[in-house]
């Protein structure tokens, strides 16, 4: 299993029905998921710890070291419990008020308090994911009228979108503190946060986390537009980001979603924080065995426009082929890494709030590795900042980290083109540890006696310290 170790670009699956058994899930790993994500908005706990233990299980059977997003729902409003469902047709007036069951055919029942403080006259309001649209017309006490603008069969529990204003939402409801215990129970190693919309509301994640005395990292998903406003400092507190086409192209338009996606990634890779491009990347693959050439394109473009992670859903989570779907997404991912395309330019500007030794060692190593020809980073780090950091220069050969923390190890599985060793190796670089290392290089990371490669590390504690040094080696002298 190791031996197909060498990710570029690394792949989330979502966990769902589809994949619900350990023999599925080594079948995802196989080939070539790195994360998987368990989304809260389905599902019970129960059902999420069982997967848990399988994910854990299996990887630990195949040795590598995967990565479990625990994604919270988030502040997602939803129609209440209808005593049937609405045919709404264009023209039509409806009322909404909060409440979670509806009482009279008239007033449909939103499941959000703040739904009439959260409008006004001209708001657009959008059902079952934008599939109906209203436009507000009055707002009264807690009533609002609309109008429908696009009509459609409006069922239970659809979901509400409210575009650009909901201000008075909090950023995690109840359900999202009781996951957020739950991830830091079962030792998750990213926990995804929906529908940000400012950098309190990453804060505030990170706050619950902190408090039960966890670093768990935080992906926040972008898919308001209100996070477009604040993108740039929803990026600085967040340990990564998520495009999330599937509710940005709600509460956006699809027409307006590849632009933002550019733009995103582009500010993520500025700041060198982990993007991830989510949602309908291979959507006809629930279905069918192969992609359409538009999603084949769609992954090759994401991956391009230097995403660091690209996502499935239903493909894996409710689909017939998600093993083939995974396959796929690498192929795809392999083909357009090898290509002219793929290229970037390395802006290897230092940034003020991260340590100068550090971006001084990882950007000289990059530049490093071509005169010697190198087969490969030998990065060797405890949190992994070092790591982390080398991985968004996008270097041309494997980033191999060596880490005496597990979770370390399982956090860099979210990151572009790093393999993981854990190894208890705490010890000064002299004669005796480069013997060690290079007995690891050749029989573990299947380099071969004679290649070169450049190491980072701290010295005198190869791991522990902060990275200060930086070192060209050849394997086996
Ligand atoms: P979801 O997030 O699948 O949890 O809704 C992704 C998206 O909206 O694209
Ligand atoms: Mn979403």
């Amino acid at each position: 299993m190791k031996s197909d170790f060498y990710k570029r670009t690394k792949i989330v699956a979502t966990i769902g029905p589809a994949v619900a058994t350990k023999e599925a899930i080594e079948s995802l790993l196989k080939a070539g998921a790195n994360v998987f994500r368990l989304n809260t908005s389905h599902g019970d706990m129960d059902d999420h710890r069982e997967k848990f233990k399988m994910i854990r299980e299996v990887s630990k059977k195949l040795d590598v070291y995967c990565g479990i997003m625990v994604d919270l729902q988030g502040p997602k409003i939803r129609v209440g419990n209808l005593i049937e469902e609405i045919n709404l047709k264009n023209g039509d007036e409806v009322i909404f008020q909060h409440s979670q069951n509806q009482k009279t055919p008239e007033i449909i029942p939103v499941d959000y308090k703040g739904i009439s403080k959260d409008v006004s006259t001209g708001s657009k309001i959008l059902l079952d994911d934008g599939k109906i649209a209203a436009e507000v017309i009055k707002v009264q006490d807690d009533k609002v009228w609309a109008k429908i603008t696009n009509g459609g069969i409006l069922k239970s529990r659809k979901g509400l979108n409210i575009p650009g204003s909901t201000a008075s939402l909090d950023a995690l409801t109840p359900k999202d503190i009781e996951y957020v215990k739950f991830a830091v129970e079962m030792e998750a190693d990213f926990i995804a946060l929906s529908f940000v919309r400012k950098a309190e509301d990453v804060l505030l994640c990170k706050k619950y986390i902190n408090n039960m005395d966890s670093k768990i990292p935080v992906i926040a998903k972008l898919e308001k537009p209100e996070a477009i406003k604040n993108l740039s400092e929803i990026i600085s507190v967040s340990d990564c980001i998520m495009v999330a086409r599937g509710d940005l192209g709600i509460e956006l338009s699809p027409v307006e979603v590849p632009v933002y996606q550019k733009l995103i990634i582009s500010e993520c890779n500025k700041q060198k924080k982990p993007v991830i491009v989510a949602t309908q990347m291979l959507e006809s693959m629930i279905n069918e065995p192969i992609p359409t050439r538009a999603e084949a394109s769609d992954v090759a473009n994401a991956i391009i426009d230097g995403a660091d992670a690209v996502m499935l859903s239903g493909e894996t989570s409710v689909g017939k082929f998600a093993t083939e779907a995974v396959k796929t997404m690498s192929k795809i991912a392999q083909e357009t890494e090898k290509s002219a395309f793929y290229k970037f330019d390395k802006d290897f500007e230092v940034s003020e709030d991260m340590a100068l030794t550090r971006q001084a060692i990882v950007f000289g190593a990059d530049k490093m590795l071509k005169y010697v020809n190198a087969k490969a980073v030998l990065s060797f780090s405890h949190f992994g900042y070092s790591t982390r950091l080398m991985s968004k220069l996008k270097p041309s050969v494997p980033i191999i980290l060596v880490s005496d923390l597990e979770q370390t190890c399982r956090k860099m599985s979210i990151a572009w083109g790093v393999c993981a060793f854990y190894k208890k190796w705490d010890s000064v670089l002299g004669e005796d540890m480069l013997l060690k290392i290079d007995d690891f290089l050749i029989n573990e990371a299947r380099l071969n006696k004679g290649d070169y490669v450049v190491i980072t590390g701290s010295a005198p504690n190869l791991i522990t310290g902060r990275t200060n040094f930086v070192r060209v080696h050849k394997i086996g002298t």
